[in-house]
């Protein structure tokens, strides 16, 4: 069976959980291990099934507890190369990391996961917040002296203190280059938003396929040939755009969310649903809603609509992705 179940989606954190055939991946990890876990139970998810984390780009509302989720569930982290390269500054920014020295942190991390290979990781991971990464990071900064260490700490927790970006695994992946993740096929494409190199993505399991595009300023031609003949449509519904013109975000931040590589308006999810939408999508998901510029009804409307304008997809079931409770999981 496929499932697909939203845990969160806005601007305060992200995170879906994708499983088909024997694979379950996580896609984003934005809010702290904690609650991405206690909605996952509610979800009837299991979070020890899980088999990997996947990320769009490196906002915070979609790696928060990537290195703790990762770290205790023992998974690998897929990225691309300069997503990982972004969350690690992000991670430990007082680093000063020359092209080199990362190369060469790359080449110490592959040889002890290769000398670790055979040891299971322990579930316990003495210095897990269970929360926003921050203030690991602040305590774990590379240009502190090492602590002197009372009891001898677990050689995870002390690889952990010594590089606060360590994860048990790293894969990388390209947009444009369609990969797989046990069960489950990958094709990762790239959106306009303002991070490293961010991607959407169409997963395929079981011949479903379902497309995940959220945080882009618009949607181009790349874009919409990917939506195509997706089952499943998780689409980023981000803000209306008078309330965020009358709206109490400086202007500044006003003009980075309305640009080419900002968010998606109602108005814009909307005209693609009107006019590039082929409808083939069981289910359309608007997601990635503002809680200061937006209102659920606006963008159901919005929305609605669009899709009410073709007759022919009436059928077509919306719902809305939401930030305090997970969606209801949707089953093929
Ligand atoms: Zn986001
Ligand atoms: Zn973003």
């Amino acid at each position: 069976m496929v499932r697909f179940t939203v845990l969160a989606s806005g601007s305060k954190g992200n995170s879906t959980v994708i499983s088909g055939g024997r694979t379950r991946i996580l896609v984003d990890a934005g809010l702290s291990c904690r609650e991405l876990f206690r909605r996952m139970k509610l979800a009837g998810e299991d979070p020890q099934t899980l088999d990997a984390i996947i990320i769009t780009h490196e906002h915070q509302d979609h790696v928060n507890a990537l290195s703790v989720t990762a770290r205790k569930l023992g998974i690998p982290v897929y990225f691309t190369e300069a997503t990982h390269r972004a969350w690690m500054r992000w991670i430990a920014p007082r680093r000063q990391m020359t092209y080199a020295q990362w190369l060469e942190q790359c080449r110490k991390q592959a040889a002890e996961r290769q000398a670790k290979a055979e040891l299971p990781s322990s579930d316990a991971d003495p210095d897990d917040p269970e929360g926003p990464p921050e203030p690991q990071v602040a305590e774990t900064s590379a240009s502190e002296p090492p602590p002197t260490p009372a009891p001898e700490p677990a050689p995870k927790a002390k690889k952990v203190k010594e590089d606060p970006t360590w994860l048990p695994a790293v894969e990388y992946f390209q947009a444009g280059q369609p990969f797989e993740i046990g069960d489950i096929q990958v094709s990762p494409f790239t959106i306009p938003h303002d991070a490293s190199d961010p991607v959407g993505f169409v997963f395929r399991a079981e011949g479903v396929r379902m497309g995940v595009a959220t945080d882009l300023g618009y949607i181009p031609p790349n874009v919409k040939a990917q939506l195509t003949g997706v089952d499943l449509l998780l689409l980023e519904s981000n803000h209306d755009l008078e309330m965020l013109r009358d709206g109490p975000y400086p202007w500044s931040v006003k003009q980075r969310v309305l640009s080419r590589v900002g968010h998606l308006s109602n108005e814009a999810a909307a005209r693609f649903l009107q006019d590039d939408y082929d409808g083939q999508a069981a289910f359309v998901i608007l997601a990635h809603l503002s809680e200061n510029n937006n209102l659920p009804e606006l963008a159901r409307v919005a929305a609605e609509r669009a899709l009410n304008e073709r007759a022919s997809l009436l059928a077509n079931r919306l719902l809305l992705a939401d930030q305090r409770e997970p969606l209801s999981s949707i089953n093929f």
